[in-house]
């Protein structure tokens, strides 16, 4: 056996730091707690899918190219003439590409706070200094002066933008991201997981600004389990990127169901539209509730915050009563008392509702 000296040796201490990423047990319980679409396929749509995939082979790599797949997704997500793409087992993985590429001693990464975790998470692995600035503490929007600051004293590589941001679920003004994008000195990375949901992007910008770069992803759209991300940008820097790509990141059965997935966008729309509509009534049931104060959103979650009660024990008594959502082990900081709900099917979104009322 080694030692823990040994393991205080040989693993770096930046990795050593970290807590691993913690994942929730939702076994038995609606689970309302990583913004998942809550629906499955109409039958006959499983059946053609499983009928495509008797064609896979899995006995070979998968196609290193994943040309197909790339070309469905240009197209569904209306990448501009010009842009390459950039492929990743979720999008997760796409950051890790991206901060692998950037990594060195003197290197920052920079994003607005709170946000995604997982920007910090890796750019700390991979020890990279991670600047977080504050967002404005009443609605969360971006504070243009502080950022501005910010890029002038850190010189940051990277700058993260979520649109939507997550967890606060909020688009940052246009305005507000354009200025940025004429004043970073590195790449802006507009991480826009939540398209599906925010009628808004910066996907057309791409050719007006060459240190941009377009994050999406199909996990909320409805394929969380397949693992599947892109980035879009210019030729020179997805070329770059490519070169830490792993060569058979996407496996067989993500580029086969994938493109299966893309030829019926009808399904997801319609999905995306029930989730938005839910999303909608889920937030004027919340701002009814006296006690709680729930924040707009362009996603398909809600973040709201608890006055009176502890955020810990609301967060119980909803597990209790059978219901999974997000709570931020925070006692100070923005995320204080706070809770973020998926916007689940109305039945979920009725079963959480009532164990809140019961809650508060
Ligand atoms: C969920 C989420 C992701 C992760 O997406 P995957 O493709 O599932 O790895 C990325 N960015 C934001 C802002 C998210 O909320």
């Amino acid at each position: 056996m080694r030692s823990l000296r040994q393991v205080e040796a040989l693993i770096r201490p930046e990795v050593r730091s970290l807590s691993a990423y913690h994942v929730q047990n939702a076994s038995g319980l609606i689970k309302l707690d990583a913004m998942e679409n809550p629906y499955r396929w109409p039958e006959e749509l499983v059946d053609s899918w499983l009928e495509r995939l008797r064609g896979a082979e899995l006995n070979r790599y998968p196609d290193p190219s994943a040309a197909a797949l790339k070309a469905a997704l240009c197209r569904a997500n209306g990448v501009p003439e010009g842009a390459e793409i950039l492929l990743g087992n979720g999008s997760d993985e796409i950051i890790q590409i991206l901060l692998m590429a950037v990594t060195g001693p003197d290197v920052t990464v920079l994003a607005p706070e709170p946000t995604f975790v997982m920007y910090r998470q890796i750019a700390v692995s991979l020890g990279l200094n991670f600047v977080g600035v504050p967002l404005r503490q009443d609605d969360f929007s971006l504070d243009p002066d502080a950022m501005r600051a910010a890029l002038r004293l850190h010189k940051p590589a990277i700058v993260f933008l979520a649109y939507p941001n997550n967890p606060t679920g909020n688009l940052f003004a246009a305005d507000d991201i354009r200025r940025l994008l004429d004043e970073a000195p590195g790449l802006v990375v507009l991480d826009e997981a939540y398209a599906p949901f925010a009628a808004a992007s910066f996907m057309d910008a791409l050719p007006n600004y060459d240190h941009l770069l377009v994050m999406r992803t199909l996990s909320k759209l409805g394929l969380a389990g397949l693992r599947l991300g892109f980035l879009a940008g210019a030729p020179r820097w997805v070329e770059q990127f490519e070169k830490l790509r792993l060569p058979y990141n996407i496996n067989v059965l993500t580029q086969l169901s994938a493109v299966f997935a893309l030829e019926h966008p009808e399904v997801f729309a319609a999905q995306t539209a029930r989730i938005r509509g839910a999303r909608e009534n889920l937030f004027r049931a919340l701002q009814a509730l006296p006690g709680v104060r729930v924040y707009p959103s362009r996603a398909n979650f809600l973040l709201f915050r608890l006055h009176g009660k502890p955020a810990f024990q609301v967060f119980s008594a909803l597990r209790e009563a059978g219901v999974l959502v997000k709570f931020f082990a925070a006692e100070t900081g923005p995320l204080a008392g706070c809770l973020r709900v998926t916007a689940g099917t109305e039945e979920e979104n009725a079963a959480f509702l009532a164990a809140l009322r019961n809650a508060l």
